[in-house]
């Protein structure tokens, strides 16, 4: 899981996973836009290249 921390004032606000997210600090009021694009770093893989037997 992770911390999801105010951008400003660095309250922690929740905890968890997320891929978009909007929330606003009740501490200092700021709209925290926050968003993963992929859950796991980007890692490609190469094609698997199928060899005819
Ligand atoms: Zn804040």
């Amino acid at each position: 899981m992770k911390e999801i921390r105010c951008g400003n004032c660095h309250r922690k606000l929740a905890e968890g996973e997320y891929t978009r997210l909007n929330i606003k600090c009740p501490r200092c009021g700021t709209m925290n836009q926050l968003r993963t694009e992929s859950p796991e770093p980007e890692r490609r893989r190469a094609s698997q290249v199928q060899s005819s037997d």
